[in-house]
């Protein structure tokens, strides 16, 4: 009965789920009791959605919800050092609110991740909290979270084509690419300046739903500038499914961007910029460089300001990275597991972005941050983020 009860409160809450605190610019009728987030207003530039929003969407709960305090984590892997402090900084947070965590890595393996939510659903989580490492498999596993009431929250990446999601959180996906794309029209004045300026792209995993975000973001934002001859792309490679880059892997990119240069930079050709959908890519493109490049360096992107990437930064290989504080997104994350196990109402702020092939799923969308060499220390070090000997 008590169950019964708290999955009609979940279905009410979902309903009643408003729009606060940062991001989607949308009148919000304020709801909550809760003060918006810290995070400042989001985007204008931000993709919208034709569909209603879908919070009288969410799917109602119709069984009996678990009534523990147990939050199952499920995380891609523990190679990308983000996923290491997105995992630790919720397990803290968690445990510090009172709940019992099982936190788990699938080392990029697709199954591993499946088994993992499947023994979280049988281990008897009250909430599951999943960054998926592939968009659309795990519609199986998470039926049965949905037949059992276990609301998911999309952590970081939306979880695509199936109605058990209840909610999504993460940052501004598109503002990471315009932030990026801004940064390159900023520096080479490309206002003002007509160029031509050689650019290559390398994006992100294709299985990654935020991938297109960060690619559209940047490639909208360029768009004028390419239409105009400013931006030339010498290699012709330019749509997302030809840069794209399977599972983020450092070493994909680099192969990539390896045999770009030698068709096309070979002959001393100057190359002015590698648009890098985040860090690890980025990585890979700056070995490339360093390798097989010898003209004058390019400005190179990046997101996510890894301890690597941001060292780079500082050494001048890297011009600029986003930073996405996890400790924000983490914070938020715990409050609307409470908010869901207490029967409140789940802050969101966007309920017209993301669409995930069942409808769109209300969300929460933290700010990202501009990084580079001239405020990373008050971005990183004076916020406790990293240490300065992190960066040595
Ligand atoms: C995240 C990025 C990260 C990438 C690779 C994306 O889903 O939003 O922050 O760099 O995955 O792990």
């Amino acid at each position: 009965m008590k169950r019964k009860v708290l999955s009609m409160v979940l279905a009410a809450s979902m309903i009643a789920a408003t729009l606060v605190g940062c991001g989607g610019g949308e009148a919000a009728p304020a709801a909550t009791s809760e003060p918006a987030a810290e995070a400042p207003a989001a985007e204008e530039e931000a993709p919208a959605a034709e569909e209603a929003p879908a919070a009288e969407e969410a799917p109602a709960a119709d069984a009996a919800a678990p009534t523990g305090n147990k939050v199952g984590v499920s995380m891609p892997t523990k190679d990308l050092q983000r996923w290491n402090q997105d995992g630790s900084n919720m397990q803290a947070e968690l445990e510090a609110a009172g709940y019992e965590v099982d936190l788990q890595y699938a080392s990029n393996q697709e199954e591993t991740q499946v088994s993992q939510i499947e023994n979280m659903i049988n281990g008897g989580c009250s909430v599951l909290v999943i960054a998926a490492i592939e968009a659309n498999s795990l519609s199986t596993v998470l039926e049965k979270a949905k037949s059992a009431n276990i609301p998911v929250i999309a952590y970081d990446r939306l979880i695509m084509n199936t109605d058990a999601i209840n909610y999504y959180a993460t940052f501004d996906n598109y503002k990471v690419g315009v932030t990026q794309a801004q940064y390159i029209i900023d520096t080479l004045d490309l206002d003002n300046v007509d160029g031509p300026f050689n650019m290559e792209v390398t994006a992100g995993d294709p299985g990654d739903n935020n991938a297109p975000f960060f690619y559209n973001g940047a490639m909208d934002t360029l768009k004028p500038y390419i239409d105009a001859g400013k931006i030339v792309i010498p290699s012709g490679q330019v749509d997302f499914a030809t840069v794209g880059t399977p599972k983020w892997a450092t070493e994909t990119a680099q192969s990539r961007m390896e045999n770009i240069l030698s068709s096309n930079y070979a002959d001393g050709t100057q190359l002015d910029i590698c648009l890098c959908s985040n860090d690890s890519t980025s990585l890979g493109v700056q070995n490339a460089l360093a390798a097989n490049y010898t003209g004058n360096y390019p400005i190179v992107t990046g997101q996510d300001c890894d301890i690597a990437n941001v060292k780079n930064m500082i050494d001048g290989k890297q011009s600029m990275s986003v930073f996405k504080d996890t400790r924000t997104l983490a914070s938020q994350v715990v409050k609307m597991v409470g908010q869901i196990l207490s029967g409140e109402t789940v802050e969101v702020n966007d309920t017209e972005t993301y669409d995930n092939g069942t409808g769109v799923i209300p969300s929460f969308l933290c700010e990202p941050v501009f990084a580079d060499v001239n405020n990373y220390k008050e971005l990183l070090i004076d916020s406790g983020y990293y240490t300065e000997a992190d960066l040595q």
